[in-house]
Order: C-alpha cells, then sequence, then structure tokens
C-alpha cells in the first residue's frame, strides 16, 4: 500500500481527491485540515473503504506544526509517496485596502506551506526512489483577476516552485505537477461569490455568471471528482515522465 499526504482535505477539493484515492483501497491516508470534525472525517472514510487513516490538525500557517505533521506521518505509516500540497485560502480586495496580515496568511499557506512539506518529505522520497509531488494550483496560477494579489501571485508561484522541484526530483524518480482547476463549488468559492459580489457592487448570481463562469469556456464548475482522477494518474507508476507540468482543468478558460 502507498501511503498519500493531503493538506486541507477535510473539505472541498482536497476532501474530494482523498475520496478517489480511498475508493481504489491502495493509499493509506494522513488526512489535515482546520475543520473541528477532520478527525471523524478521516476515521469515516478509513471505515468505509477499509484503509488506514490518520488526521493531523497542523495549522500550515506555522513550520514547526508543519514538520510535525510531515513527521508524524512518516512514522506512524514509515514512508509518504505521495504528497499533495493543497490547502488553501482566498481573500478578494482592491489592493490599496488589501490588508497585509491577508497577503502573509496567504502566502504562508497557499505557498510556503507546500516548500516546508516538500523539504520535509524529500528525504524519504529520495531514499525509496519513488515519489509525486502534486500542488493544486489554480487557473489563476497561469492568468490574473482583479482583486485577487495576493492569491494569484502565491498560485503563480507555486508553479514555478513545481518546476523546480520537479528538475531536482527528476535523478530520483520525483515527480512533481501542479494541477490549474477552474471554478470548483467548494466552502472556499462559496465565500468569494458573496466577498466578490460585494467588490463589484452586484448580485450572488451576476458573479457566477458574469464573473466567474463568464471566463470558462465551459459554462459549468468543474467537479472534484475529475481533480481526484487526474491526482491519481500522476501518482501513478504510469506517469514518471511527466514532470514540471501545470495541467489546467479550467473548462478552456486558458485557452483563451
Ligand atoms: P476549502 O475552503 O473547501 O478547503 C480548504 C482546506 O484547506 C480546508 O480543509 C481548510 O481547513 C484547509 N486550510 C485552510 N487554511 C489552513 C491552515 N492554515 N492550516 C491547515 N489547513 C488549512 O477550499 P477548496 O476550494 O477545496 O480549495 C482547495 C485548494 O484548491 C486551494 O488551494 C484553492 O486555492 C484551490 N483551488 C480552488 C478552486 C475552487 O474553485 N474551489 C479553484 C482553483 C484552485
Amino acid at each position: 500500500m502507498k501511503t498519500v499526504l493531503i493538506t486541507g482535505s477535510t473539505s472541498g477539493i482536497g476532501l474530494g481527491i482523498a475520496q478517489e484515492f480511498a475508493k481504489t483501497q491502495q493509499y493509506q491516508i494522513v488526512f489535515n485540515g482546520l475543520e473541528p470534525n477532520g478527525a471523524e472525517i478521516a476515521a469515516e472514510i478509513g471505515k468505509t473503504y477499509n484503509i488506514p487513516t490518520i488526521f493531523h490538525g497542523a495549522n500550515l500557517l506555522y513550520p514547526n506544526e508543519i514538520y510535525d505533521l510531515a513527521n508524524t506521518a512518516i512514522q506512524t505509516f514509515g514512508k509518504i509517496d505521495v504528497l499533495i500540497n493543497n490547502a488553501g485560502i482566498q481573500h478578494v480586495s482592491p489592493v490599496e485596502n488589501f490588508p497585509d496580515e491577508k497577503w502573509q496568511a496567504i502566502i504562508a499557506i497557499n505557498l510556503s506551506s507546500a516548500f516546508y512539506l516538500t523539504k520535509a518529505v524529500w528525504p524519504v522520497m529520495k531514499t525509496q526512489k519513488f515519489g509525486r509531488i502534486i500542488n493544486i494550483a489554480s487557473a489563476h496560477g497561469l492568468v490574473a483577476s482583479e482583486f485577487k494579489s495576493a492569491y494569484v501571485a502565491s498560485k503563480h508561484g507555486i508553479i514555478g516552485f513545481t518546476k523546480t522541484i520537479a528538475l531536482e526530483g527528476a535523478p530520483f524518480n520525483i515527480t512533481a505537477n501542479a494541477i490549474c482547476p477552474g471554478y470548483v463549488k467548494t466552502p472556499l468559492v462559496e465565500k468569494q461569490i458573496d466577498d466578490q459580489a460585494k467588490a463589484h457592487g452586484i448580485s450572488k448570481e451576476e458573479v457566477i455568471s458574469k464573473v466567474m463562469l463568464y471566463k470558462q469556456a465551459v459554462k459549468e464548475f468543474i467537479p472534484v471528482e475529475v481533480l481526484g482522477q487526474l491526482a491519481l494518474f500522476l501518482a501513478s507508476e504510469a506517469a514518471t515522465t511527466i514532470t514540471g507540468t501545470a495541467i489546467p482543468v479550467d473548462g478552456g478558460w486558458n485557452a483563451q
């Protein structure tokens, strides 16, 4: 059995990805997130699919908690085969009013946590000559939208980081790829609908049609299962030669 560690896996996309890995019954899963029922979610999925799971509630703002997450995972399961840096937050505001503490938190959670975790699992992946690092970036890793300065900066940053570790990992069969989703209807996006409505001064319905899905050629939210299936493929032995990529799953947004 392989081990996968997924940050922010007790909600939204991370939870959806964890479910796709669980269904294969080939992975033991390390869950993480700030949801107060995280331990129950991990236990329930473990029971449903008859796989080992653990939950660690590290707050990814803090490097010491991140290192404890990685060490606990390695001590519990003896190895980490797949690291999925998924946890992320958003804040929508014109740059001149953008709160300093929101900028710092977005860069810390969306970008720096991936660095700390990669560094922590690297020796294990290197020794076992197998590693798969999958970073959940965003369509906003490839293009910008107004009022999202910190988020866009963090997501462009993680794609640069992905490319660098792809180069460093190649001699050790460690691949690194970024997945760049368009809009997925998760709690993060539900909150953004409200924030965008305020920032643009329009209704929630208009945010969905005129701001969010306006940019996608396919006028549908991205199903979380598609992201889970793509992550599973990138994690597989078959995907050894796919590395350093940023793969859009964005309904054609980046084709424009
Ligand atoms: P979500 O809010 O549903 O889930 C985010 C997860 O991250 C939660 O489990 C939360 O507890 C965790 N998290 C947040 N701050 C944390 C912290 N300090 N420490 C530990 N965990 C923390 O959001 P989501 O939409 O599922 O987003 C997941 C990822 O996908 C993010 O990186 C986001 O930027 C990216 N993404 C989302 C969309 C979308 O449309 N939903 C699109 C593109 C990219």
